[in-house]
């Protein structure tokens, strides 16, 4: 069964390189914001947490994080 959290991921974005690994491994979690040029969390009630640790794990600039309750 899938984990589900109270926790939300945060992107640094003055860290980010914009390689869309992030969208690759997480499609329903992270996307890329076209008018702003920068890559985006999507609003979720819930994140999937193996999705997201998959995705900080893969970020080459190490930009991603967690936020909220442990
Ligand atoms: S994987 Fe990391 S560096 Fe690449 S676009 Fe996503 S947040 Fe930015």
């Amino acid at each position: 069964m899938t984990q589900k959290t109270k926790r939300w991921p945060v992107i640094d974005l003055g860290a980010c390189v914009k390689c869309g690994g992030c969208i690759e491994v997480a499609p329903e979690v992270f996307f890329y914001n076209e008018a702003g040029d920068y890559f985006e969390v999507a609003e979720l009630r819930s994140y999937d947490i193996e999705l997201v640790d998959e995705a900080i794990k893969l970020c080459p600039a190490d930009c991603i994080g967690w936020e909220g309750e442990p």
